[in-house]
């Protein structure tokens, strides 16, 4: 249950308020808003101290549209997504940091298409111990460097609790990843700042089990959430995993948060991944993560799924003539 108490209430009133009803406060501006079990209904004592009260058949609340029927904005600096505006944000890069070469190398084709979100993993969660496992802060260092030469905003993700803070001190957009998302510890960490989170699906978990992982985060704290669907498991193994865009459509429906798709884990073959942006673009989303290196055949990671810059570029330039159609701007 959400409660928006009155403006102007004394700290004291919202914390006896609080503890009476073991609830979370959530925001304090510009009114107080808790959320509690739906065992603590408030007594009438209460009446004259709280505004609104909002109850709900299910967990899923604070990024539930019943809740707020309009898309959660974020802000970014120069720009924004959600809310009103029609923008899908293009975030792309390898799927992991390896050298400062590696990404001197590519920044000059992302550069020539306008890109304002670099991607790159330093902590990476991978499926086997003997792989690459990333950079770590060696990696994010690298990131700050071309931050500051080349003005892209980073997002990279978060493994485990471990580097948290570290991740979130030098990134823009910090990911959580499909592995991590039923990471308490990481959404709590998350919770607990106001950058934007993008928090990734598991790919064994329901739309419902994700919209509660978001609300770890929400209910800390942060209002600043992005769902990204990245594929699921399903039955089918000739592609890596199924992109679900069922699953997309359900969160336009049901819940406020920003969606942006990641077709690049989803497909895991390079051939794929165009077809499924465009798919995703003409959704409506907003936003897209997509993995690009220089030489995809000798990633340290992911080889088969990243895009040549080449190949990256005149998909950029496909959305673009699409952007019109489908009334979104790429960004
Ligand atoms: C990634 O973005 O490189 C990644 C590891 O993604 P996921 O968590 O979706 O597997
Ligand atoms: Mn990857």
């Amino acid at each position: 249950m959400i409660l928006h108490l009155r403006e102007n209430l004394e700290p004291e009133s919202i914390e006896a308020i609080a503890s009476d009803l073991q609830a979370t406060v959530v925001q304090n501006d510009p009114y107080p808003v808790l959320i509690c079990s739906d065992d603590n209904t408030p007594e009438e004592k209460y009446d004259k101290d709280i505004q609104d009260v909002y109850e709900f058949d299910s967990d899923v609340q604070l990024s539930s549209r019943d809740y707020r029927s309009e898309t959660r904005t974020i802000e970014m600096d120069s720009f924004e997504i959600g809310g009103e505006s029609t923008n899908t944000l293009m975030m792309a890069g390898p799927c992991s940091v390896e050298s400062r070469e590696q990404l001197n190398e590519l920044i000059p084709y992302l550069k020539e298409t306008g890109l304002k979100v670099l991607r790159g993993g330093c902590f990476k969660p991978r499926t086997s111990p003997y792989s690459f496992q990333g950079l770590g802060i060696e990696g994010l260092e690298i990131l700050d460097d071309v931050r500051e030469k080349h003005g892209f905003k980073i997002i990279t993700e978060v493994r485990d609790a471990t580097h948290v803070e570290e991740v979130i001190r030098h990134t823009d957009i910090v990911q959580i990843g499909s592995k991590s998302m039923y990471n308490h510890g990481v959404l709590r960490a998350c919770g607990e700042t106001n950058k934007p989170i993008l928090l990734k699906r598991g790919f064994g978990s329901t739309l419902e089990e994700f919209a509660k992982a978001s609300e770890f985060i929400l209910s800390s704290g942060n209002p600043n959430v992005i769902l990204c669907e990245r594929g699921i498991r399903t039955l089918e193994n000739k592609t890596r995993f199924t992109l679900d865009l069922c699953g997309v459509a359900w969160i336009k429906k049901h819940l406020n948060l920003p969606v942006v798709v990641d077709p690049s884990h989803a497909m895991g073959y390079r051939y794929g991944v165009p077809d499924l942006t465009k798919a995703a673009f003409a959704m409506g989303v907003e936003g897209l993560l997509i993995e690009v290196h220089p030489n995809p055949e000798q990633a340290l990671s992911d080889a088969q799924q990243q895009l040549t810059p080449e190949r990256f570029q005149s998909l950029h330039k496909t959305l673009e003539e699409l952007s019109s159609a489908t009334e979104r701007d790429l960004i």
